[in-house]
């Protein structure tokens, strides 16, 4: 039985034998595309081709690609563990055909692979095909069919399906076709999958999981514009896709996937790391259960490990959001097992060993991998607490509503405060613990007690669990089942579809379109800027208005111009384009501003332009680069990789870039790093890194060298994220940095002068942000410092060697304990007046029934004085008493109340007065305190105090 990785490897060699090209799996993160989320298929890193917006050397390739449906229009993640076919990280076996071969020959070789005695040798009674039945003015795959037939499918055999299964498009506009697929019987037993023992066997296009499909053929035939309509490609292409895991079960005759030696080591290793396997005394529900645990714990330790490896971190948004579920997922799964601890980033290491020899990359990177598992793993833990005491408070919400509602049809009005300060379990206990210290009657509370209820968690708010506090859904009805409270499965349903609508939404954005013909058949320019700024004889070869090529370009109007050789830098890689000057053949006048350059598409170099004089196609002219700004961006960039490898070297290799902008007057720099760099890292890599510059080390430019060779054998950093081609230009500073990089660099360390750190900061989690200077940043960044120590020395007295920074430090914390303890003084002296001007309370003291009564403002007092100044009233008044006292201070309204009295509660008191300042309160009987929003409402508050305890006295109860 041929294992996973021999299948794998007899499939590329399939290809390769028939003349196609292997290319190695592209990152899961696409290389500039904003239409994508992850990779999802074979032909991602090929659409440029397919686009005609890049050229290779070969026009038949094939790949095995590390592919994740987990997110965007593709999203199997709620599919994992519950069919046997689905994945959220799965490899996808591909052939493809630039403008080479077609249909007939697609066909052919899939029927060979699948057949052929020397390749997979399926019986073929067991294959199925279909093909595109036509629909929405588009024919029917006639062709497709004849093919079919002629390789000795019979027709019996052949079905056809509408747009849905069989049309396939790249986007709402571009190459678009037909596709065929073939599928494979299981051939097992209704009963194992859900038909029921005695259902008679079910037929093709049942999706009971017995015909499962294994290929997808892709016929790219039309090209559709903006409105619709399609047009033959001139060169029509292939892609296909083949299910390696899915391949996997088919070949070593196991029904699912994860039977295959793709995923039993994992799900072994999975139960020995939840403990799982231990449980002998599963009943048959949760064993199934656990079995589907175990997968979703296999699988997703899959796409974690490869998503993170290929530079994804979890975050709040975007593809960190995806990863951030799955890794969620399945910690929620191994807690359904039983196992609360941190073990998910064990399984990083289960998956490198049965992934490397197809995957190296895995080598380097599971340490870091592994650790960003276990910070999440920690994280979550948190937040799964925190999300649990959420859950809780809702519960308790149910019950307090539940008692508002009763108090309104019985006509109390009731005072939720104290109940809300009581810690919630159950909506039954909270029940209790309301009718117990709100109703304050016997009767009250047993008819509260016995009414019927029923406790319903909206869908909304049980999905904002989930959503926000990743409490997984399982989870959340298993709490509510313990609580005795209805899990409201259609709202939640509901909200969750309409999150997927607008996360569908916002990554509709930016479709990409088919190049631009007016580029597609320009020449490529030739770039001269690695060696000069100054280019002359430059022919131009096209320019562009508004989109459209052009014959001629006026003064004052903007333009793009295409030159067959150039000195200017087309931005990328982080690096800014050039900008400069285009000069007439008099070498004198100047035709055109160059604000900024760029790539159209691959290779071709577009100046951006407004023009002096008029310009034609044709023109000889010569391009000047302004050679200030381009060497200020030089040196920006020679910096920022020096920073890269100081970064590493400091901080560890999990330090990875993350995404650059190096411009003229500064360079920014992202990488990957958990936690702040503290000041004196931060020092140690300026120290190393200036090291660096005063050697003045050469910088080693190495072009044309195999990628396989850079990677490899000169250790050169890759990018996340980046294309890199066949043959990669590599960077090389010394022992101390080597890097892939097609930008402009100085020729010696030295040139960069100084590089002086300014901010480091966090971008989101798991990526810091350092921003720098360089050449004569550096120096405008010294001046500024100096400016400001000179006006240090002027505002204080200090010894001519001191540092300026802890002089200036010593000074504010001076000034800082003199206004505190002038605070403190100013605090004493307000007390004082408020107690001195009580002295004579006499008028304002009333009795109330045998109490004396006290309603006393006075401004300006803090919580804690307003406290001190009640307990001293109320001394001075003696027992039985109630003393209100409110203050206004800051524009900000509060009082309190201390009872002696007692018939009278504080707490009963606080309410009605603390309504007159737009707060509510509470407290004990006999204190109770309250702040409030409406300062104007202070007087007619303390006023209140005399009719709210008439009223108490006359009838306890209400
Ligand atoms: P299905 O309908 O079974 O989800 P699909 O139509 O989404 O498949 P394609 O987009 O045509 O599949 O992808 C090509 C091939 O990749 C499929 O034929 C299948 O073998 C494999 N494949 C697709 N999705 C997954 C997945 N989530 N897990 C594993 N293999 C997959
Ligand atoms: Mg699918």
């Amino acid at each position: 039985m041929p294992t996973g990785s021999e299948i794998r490897r007899t499939f590329l060699t399939f290809f390769e034998k028939k003349g196609h090209r292997e290319v190695h799996s592209s990152s899961l993160v696409p290389a500039n595309d904003p239409t994508l989320l992850f990779t999802n298929a074979g032909m991602n890193q090929f659409k440029d081709v397919f686009l005609g917006l890049e050229k290779r050397d070969y026009n038949r390739a094939t790949t095995s690609q590390k592919c994740v449906r987990a997110g965007g229009k593709h999203n199997d993640l709620e599919n994992v563990g519950f069919t046997n076919r689905h994945h959220t990280f799965f490899e996808m076996l591909g052939n493809f055909s630039f403008g080479d071969y077609f249909k007939k020959d697609a066909i052919a070789y899939a029927w060979e692979l699948f057949t052929s005695p020397y390749w997979f040798n399926l019986p073929k009674e067991k294959l199925y095909a279909t093909i595109f039945k036509g629909e929405n003015g588009v024919p029917r795959d006639a062709e497709a069919y004849d093919l079919w037939l002629s390789q000795g499918v019979p027709k019996e055999r052949i079905y056809e399906f509408g747009s849905k299964d069989n049309f396939w498009q790249m986007g709402d506009t571009g190459p678009c076709g037909p596709c065929s697929e073939i599928h494979y019987d299981m051939g097992v037993i209704a009963s194992e999958l859900g038909h029921g023992t005695t259902a008679p066997a079910c037929e093709f296009g049942c999706d009971c999981g017995r015909y499962v499909e294994l290929w997808n053929l892709v016929f790219m035939q039309f090209d559709r514009d903006a409105t619709g309509t399609l047009s033959l490609l001139p060169k029509p292409s292939i892609d296909t896709g083949l299910g390696l895991e899915r391949m996997a079960a088919v070949l070593q005759g196991v029904i699912s996937n994860y039977d295959t030696d793709l995923f039993t080591p994992l799900i072994k290793r999975a139960a020995e790391l939840t403990g799982a396997s231990l449980k002998q005394e599963l009943d048959k529900e949760a064993k199934t259960k656990s079995a589907a645990s175990l997968r979703v714990i296999a699988d997703h330790s899959r796409a974690a490990t490869f998503l993170i490896s290929d530079g994804v971190i979890p975050l709040n948004e975007g593809r960190g959001y995806v990863l951030r579920k799955i890794i969620r997922r399945a910690i929620t799964h191994g807690r359904l097992l039983g196992q609360t601890k941190p073990f998910l980033h064990q399984m990083v290491f289960a998956v490198r060993d049965l992934m490397q020899d197809a995957y190296p990359e895995l080598k380097e990177s599971t340490d870091r991998v592994s650790k960003t598992v276990l910070a999440e793993e920690t994280r979550f833990a948190h937040t799964l607490d925190a999300g649990l005491r959420e859950l809780q408070e809702e519960f308790g919400d149910l019950g307090l509503t539940r008692a508002a509602i009763f108090a309104a049809k019985k006509g109390l009005s009731l005072n939720l405060g104290p109940a809300v300060e009581l810690l919630p379990s159950t909506p039954q206990s909270e029940a209790k613990i309301i009718a117990e210290n709100i109703f304050h009657s016997d009767e009250l509370e047993d008819e509260f007690l016995k009414q019927p209820y029923i406790y319903r968690l909206p869908g909304a708010i049980a999905f904002k669990l989930y959503d926000t506090f990743g409490l997984q859904r399982d989870f959340i009805e298993d709490a509510c089942r313990d609580a005795g409270v209805i899990f409201d499965a259609t709202g939640f349903d509901r909200a969750m579809e309409e999150q997927r609508t607008r996360a569908r939404a916002s990554w509709k954005g930016a479709v990409k379109q088919t190049a631009n013909p007016v580029y597609q058949q320009l020449p490529k320019s030739e770039f001269e800027g690695y060696r000069r700024t100054r280019s002359d004889n430059c022919a131009v070869l096209a320019i562009i208005k508004g989109g459209q090529g052009v014959q001629e370009l006026k003064p004052g109007e903007k333009g793009e111009i295409i030159l067959d050789h150039t000195p200017f830098y087309a931005e990328s890689g982080g690096q800014v384009g050039d900008r400069g000057l285009l000069y007439a053949d008099d070498h004198n006048t100047v035709v055109a501003e160059v604000t900024n350059t760029y790539a159209p598409i691959q290779g071709v170099r577009a100046h951006q332009v407004i023009a002096k004089q008029p310009i034609r196609v044709g023109d000889k002219l010569d391009a000047v680069v302004n050679a200030d700004l381009r060497a200020a961006t030089m040196r920006n960039h020679t910096a920022t990789h020096l920073l890269h490898a100081g970064l590493r070297e400091v901080l560890g290799k999990h330090v990875k870039q993350a995404g650059s902008l190096v411009a003229p007057n500064h360079l920014r720099f992202d990488f990957s790093h958990f936690t702040g760099v503290e000041d004196e890292e931060l020092q140690d890599i300026e120290d190393i890194i200036n090291k660096e510059v005063l050697v003045n080390e050469k910088i080693e430019v190495i072009e044309n060298v195999p990628i396989d060779v850079a990677v490899n054998e000169y250790h050169a950093m890759a990018l996340f994220g980046e294309k890199y081609g066949d043959r990669v230009r590599v960077i090389k500073i010394g022992d101390f940095s080597t890097e892939l990089c097609g930008g402009t660099h100085t020729s010696q360390t030295g040139e960069i002068g100084l590089i002086k750190i300014l901010k480091e900061g966090s971008v989101s989690s798991g990526v810091r942000r350092i921003e720098a200077v360089t050449g004569e940043g550096s120096l405008h960044h010294f001046r500024k410092d100096h400016e400001l120590e000179e006006v240090v020395a002027g505002l204080t007295s200090r010894e001519a060697d001191a540092p300026p920074a802890e002089v200036l430090r010593a000074e504010l914390e001076r000034k800082d304990a003199e206004i505190k303890r002038l605070t403190r003084e100013l605090d004493q002296v307000r007390m004082k007046s408020a107690s001195s001007s009580a002295a004579n309370l006499g008028d304002k003291i009333k009795n109330i029934g045998g109490v004396s009564v006290l309603a006393f403002r006075s401004d300006d007092l803090n919580r804690s004085q307003l406290r001190s100044l009640g307990d001293q009233l109320r001394e001075k008044i003696g027992s039985p008493s109630v003393v209100v006292v409110g203050t206004v201070t800051a524009n900000r309204p509060a009082v309190n109340v201390s009872a002696t009295a007692t018939l009278l509660s504080a707490n009963q008191i606080i309410g009605p007065i603390a309504a007159l300042i737009g707060g509510k309160g509470g407290g004990r009987d006999d204190f109770a305190e309250a702040g409030g929003k409406d300062p104007s409402g202070i007087d007619a508050a303390l006023n209140e105090t005399y009719v709210v305890v008439e009223r108490l006295l006359a009838n306890p109860k209400g």
